[in-house]
């Protein structure tokens, strides 16, 4: 999801010193010498007194990890949820988006990198408790709570209890994640999740390393935990020209998803925009999206969407039975939803995701 150009000045234009308290930080454990072990994420980074981790926001004081984005928000946005994007989800109805500073990945594509690249003394916080976050998205009206922008593993703790809090007020979760978060607490928030949404931004472990500075293996792990813990799943591929771009690389990945995942995990194929690092490159040609939707479809995708082209007709979703248009999409705005009680209304074929 994209930060709004409004909050991308508001949040930019104030810089502010990061408060002084510091919540105690869940996933690590104590080393010689006052260092710990950071377990959260993929890089399990030792973190010497004083220190912080490569993310910036979870900092070593005297042998105890500690996060500093606990209750401290970049910002709250409402969105409709196709702006996650997290298609089968109740489509149309508004989502709050939840972020804060920073991120454990360095994206040379980042569309907010204003925040993610920027460590929390850079970027404006705001105050509010998960308590408060629920209240505010009852007050906004939405059914839903995402957990997006920057990447939600660097502010577990406090996902991990604005999601408690907003299950039992009867609304939705889900969050929007690289997907280098580790088994353990993946599976411990996967428990409060109705939904994910995981950028699989490319299918070769160089590229993970050169261009998004991750790695592919706890990536394919979190996706196969994640239909083993049964939560609802979206995978995001933003195909990048000249980077990822190569069809016979997505063809594999799609094989892949088939294999290890089922046909029915919906997939989005995104168009790339110049920005931060790689302003040098053109937007994504169409054509090369829609070739992408080809072979994702050849191989048994059922519901492969084409995302960041307003208008297209693979903005929509399409029922794989009977192909008639399931769900008219023009950008994030719906028109027409063909869902009732789960199933396509035209065949009564079973449509996967949350409906009601
Ligand atoms: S969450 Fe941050 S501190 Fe922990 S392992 Fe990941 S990058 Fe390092």
């Amino acid at each position: 999801m994209l930060l709004s150009s409004a909050m991308q000045q508001e949040i930019t234009s104030q810089q502010v010193a990061i408060n002084s308290d510091m919540t105690p930080a869940r996933f690590y454990e104590p080393l010689s010498d006052y260092r710990v072990r950071c377990m959260l994420c993929f890089h399990k980074c030792i973190i010497p007194s004083g220190m912080p981790g490569i993310c910036r926001v979870r900092i070593n004081h005297e042998g105890r990890l500690y996060t500093v984005v606990y209750g401290r928000p970049a910002g709250l946005q409402t969105d409709p949820i196709e702006a996650e994007p997290m298609y089968h989800m109740i489509p149309g109805h508004r989502n709050l988006g939840v972020f804060t500073a920073s991120c454990n990945f360095r994206c040379k594509q980042c569309h907010n990198w204003h925040i993610t690249q920027r460590g929390p003394e850079e970027v404006r916080a705001l105050r509010y408790t998960p308590e408060e976050v629920v209240a505010e998205a009852i007050r906004r009206r939405s059914r839903s709570i995402s957990h997006t922008i920057n990447e939600p593993t660097v502010f577990f703790e406090f996902m991990y209890d604005i999601s408690v809090i907003a299950r039992e007020e009867g609304l939705l979760n889900l969050f929007h994640s690289n997907g280098a978060i580790a088994p353990e607490p993946l599976r411990a928030i996967l428990k409060h999740m109705d939904g994910v949404v995981i950028d699989l931004k490319a299918f070769c472990d160089d590229l993970y390393r050169d261009i998004f500075s991750g790695e592919l293996a706890p990536v394919l792990e979190t996706l196969k935990i994640i239909r083993e813990e049964g939560v609802h799943l979206e995978i995001v591929n933003l195909i990048i020209p000249t980077i990822n771009d190569c069809m016979d690389t997505i063809r594999a990945m799609c094989e892949w998803i088939l294999k290890h995942l089922g046909p029915d995990v919906p997939l989005h194929f995104t168009r790339f925009h110049p920005n931060f690092r790689l302003t040098h490159l053109p937007p994504t040609p169409v054509e090369t999206l829609e070739e992408a939707h080809r072979i994702a479809r050849e191989v048994g995708i059922n519901f492969v969407t084409l995302g960041n082209v307003p208008g297209h007709r693979y903005n929509s979703t399409f029922c794989p039975a009977c192909e008639e248009k399931l769900v008219h999409r023009v950008g994030f705005s719906v028109l027409a939803n063909n869902i009732e009680k789960g199933r396509c209304k035209f065949c009564g074929h079973k449509i996967p995701g949350i409906w009601e």
